[in-house]
């Protein structure tokens, strides 16, 4: 039987870090060998929440790239970028008739970020991303999508405009299940979700210096002043690094640490020790790649290919049923 068909993407935004390595890249590695995998860099949806991101793409898709590459992605499969597939703004513009702003009002994540944002700031484009979404998804026919809980309606909205495509003009279109992923959160160095633009992130590449020169200055519980004081690890955000990447050693940590027998300094040693350790092989992988950066090019180049000749077979069944021209 053959596999079923997955799509991953992920918004280009440089070389990545812990929380993007915890709460997406980790899950990818593991669905690769159950899936025939699609992995693609999605562009144009930057572009929803920040125009001037585009002269930064560029680079931002190469190290994006990179990363996955070094991390263990494997690049028989297509790994693209979406804007390089023009069919994907073709169907996202035929979706977009298909559905009405009152439904995508109703997003509950833009509600969230309509009360962040204020809704004189969502552009047209932004309210539209679950089409162009949902074109990304339906464009390769993906029977599977790995989402977290808040992608959900995303998925959903996905799953109607198939339908109504379906009844409307022929039924191409199979509806895709969203698979469900526990993304764990893993906090920044201050305690609020790692992320570039909160300056609070370990990037997966970083050396062994700046590592440890970053979870120096982690948050740790602040009651915890003295080595011998005794602490409260879940409000730590040294401690989630030790749960998440030394599940070894965690519970003897979380044990000393609330005994008063283990101090931050020492802990943190530690810590910075194990990430060390840990992203060593991503490191050299990530070294050989930007010696031969001409290799990423050529994956890009082949999967850019690959992407292209599915979403135009899927273009060519949309325009005969659609019987347009
Ligand atoms: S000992 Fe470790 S786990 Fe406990 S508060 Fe300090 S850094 Fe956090």
């Amino acid at each position: 039987m053959p596999l079923k068909r997955i799509l991953s993407g992920m918004r280009p935004s440089g070389k990545l870090h812990l929380g993007n390595y915890a709460g997406a890249l980790e899950n990818w590695l593991r669905l690769q060998n159950e899936y025939e995998n699609y992995f693609f860099v999605a562009d144009w949806h930057v572009l929803t929440t920040d125009v001037q991101a585009a002269f930064e793409m560029k680079d931002n898709t190469r190290e994006m790239v990179i990363d996955w590459l070094s991390a263990g992605i494997n690049p028989e499969n297509p790994i693209f970028i979406q804007s390089q597939i023009k069919e994907h703004a073709e169907l996202h513009l035929i979706f977009s008739m298909l559905i009405t702003t009152a439904r995508l009002e109703r997003n509950p994540t833009l509600k969230e970020q309509v009360r962040d944002l204020n809704s004189e700031n969502i552009s047209y484009g932004h309210l539209g991303y679950p089409v162009l979404q949902a074109a990304d998804i339906l464009m390769y026919k993906a029977d599977v999508v790995p989402v977290g809980e808040d992608q959900v309606p995303h998925v959903e909205i996905t799953r109607e405009i198939a339908r109504k495509f379906n009844i409307t003009y022929g039924p191409i279109f199979a509806e895709p299940e969203a698979k469900l992923t526990k993304f764990p959160r893993l906090p920044g160095l201050d305690g609020r979700k790692m992320g570039k633009s909160n300056n609070n992130f370990i990037l997966m590449s970083d050396g062994e210096q700046e590592i440890y020169k970053k979870v120096s200055q982690a948050i740790t519980d602040p009651q915890k002043v003295r080595r011998n004081d005794k602490g409260h690890p879940d409000i730590c955000n040294v401690y989630w690094y030790h749960r998440k990447f030394n599940p070894e050693e965690e519970p003897q940590i979380r044990q000393d640490c609330m005994s008063g027998q283990l101090g931050c300094v020492d802990c943190k040693k530690n810590c910075a020790k194990k990430l060390t350790d840990f992203f060593a092989p991503h490191r050299e992988k990530r070294a050989y790649y930007e010696n031969h950066r001409h290799e990423v090019e050529e994956i890009l180049t082949t999967g850019i290919d690959k992407a292209r000749r599915v979403a135009r077979q899927t273009m060519s069944q949309v325009h005969q049923v659609m019987k347009m021209g």
